[in-house]
């Protein structure tokens, strides 16, 4: 059998960089500093400036990063925030902390990100929030939905927790709203060696308050505002972030012409939609998912031929048992429901090599091939 391909290889991110991760982790073993501290503001400045924004604060995980950004908008019980079903559970469970209700709008077919011209169908006069996804590594269409938030007088909150460095009209993800939440857990375009997350604001006040709120609420040393939480990040995820921030781009452009290679190859195959990059905007590939319909069955033949893959994600926000109360039914959001039952993401991670994509691509193509089943992709 041929060798397996990994759906993610982060051994083979870190193995060659060994030796600076030990470097930076023994300084801040030296230093003492492991909650907070000055390498997590050192790291705050350097990822600030990745991004284009005045500010960074580092936190615990891009959960926490969500919901005290929306904490520190004043968003409370009673109000409703908006966002996509088609996310990974924690953008919606972020709204629920708050004690506000998280509203779903549905997807656009082809970016797989917020579909702009339902907002207003969801907007009612509890309205306080909109927290648009850039999915897998696409911006979401920014223009039409700050221009609605400015109308109604909305906060934006951009999950860019997939999206680091992903750009829209020239400017970063993250940087478009009041504020951007960012996640560095290990799997994610820029990880760190376990939980870590950051908001990206150019707006002083939201910053001040997200300090506070992320350190017991305190303004000073035992002087408490406020209720806050322990949100901060650790001086090691901060030092092994230094470490990879700088190689961030590269590694992104990696990814991108891995997924050109995977869409070449597919390019004609008419049982699988490809992703596609928007016009507006550079995707940075967080992940690759291919939509096929018979999803499962393709799934079983892939890793049957060593093929890791993942299914991002297989059941929407909306119809998760968590959020039943809600009340959502099955067929509310079609786009969002049909990606469900037909994504598989393959493998995608900067140190793939082209010999490996090629791999995947012939396999899925023998899938293809051998099961007479698979029914030509369709518009929802
Ligand atoms: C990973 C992720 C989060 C949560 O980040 P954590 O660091 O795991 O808490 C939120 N939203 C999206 C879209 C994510 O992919």
């Amino acid at each position: 059998m041929q060798e397996k391909v990994p759906f993610l290889d982060l051994n083979a991110q870190h193995a060659p960089l060994r030796a600076e991760f030990d470097q930076a982790i023994g300084e801040v073993i030296d230093s003492g500093a492991f909650a907070g501290g000055p390498i997590v503001t050192q790291f705050e400045n350097e990822f600030a400036r990745f991004c284009g924004s005045r500010y960074a604060i580092g936190l615990g995980s891009g959960t926490e990063a969500l919901w005290l950004a929306l904490l520190a908008c004043g968003i409370g019980p009673g109000d409703e925030v908006i966002t996509v079903p088609n996310t990974f559970m924690a953008t919606a469970e972020a709204i629920t902390y708050t004690g506000a209700k998280p509203v779903f709008v549905d997807v656009d077919e082809d970016t797989y990100t917020m579909a702009p011209a339902l907002l207003e169908e969801a907007r009612t006069s509890s309205t306080k929030a909109i927290i648009p996804v850039h999915l897998f590594g696409q911006a979401a269409d920014m223009d039409p939905i700050l221009a609605f938030a400015r109308e109604h007088d909305l906060y934006v909150i951009e999950d860019a927790a997939q999206a680091h460095g992903t750009e829209y009209k020239g400017r970063k993800a993250g940087t478009m709203g009041h504020a951007g939440c960012f996640s560095f857990y290990p799997g994610k375009n820029l990880g760190a060696f376990g939980e870590a997350g950051a908001v990206v604001t150019n707006d002083n006040k939201l910053q001040e308050a997200i300090r506070i709120l992320r350190d017991h609420g305190q303004s000073k040393k035992y002087h408490h505002a406020m209720v806050g939480w322990n949100c901060r990040m650790d001086g090691i995820q901060a030092a092994v972030l230094q470490v990879k921030l700088p190689r961030l781009d590269q590694a992104n452009q990696r990814r991108r012409a891995h997924a050109s290679q995977y869409d070449e190859a597919f390019q004609g195959v008419e049982e699988i939609v490809s992703p596609v990059e928007a016009r507006y905007g550079k995707h940075i590939y967080h992940l690759y998912p291919i939509r096929v319909q018979e999803r499962d069955e393709m799934l079983r033949m892939l890793e049957e031929q060593g093929i890791g893959c993942g299914i991002h994600y297989p059941v929407p926000v909306h119809l998760q048992e968590a959020y039943r109360d809600l009340g959502y039914q099955a067929g509310a959001f079609p786009v969002s429901e049909t990606l469900c039952d037909e994504f598989i993401s393959l493998p995608m991670f900067p140190e793939l090599t082209g010999a490996q994509v090629q791999r995947v691509t012939d396999a899925v193509k023998e899938c293809l091939s051998v099961g007479m089943t698979f029914k030509r992709a369709e518009r929802i």
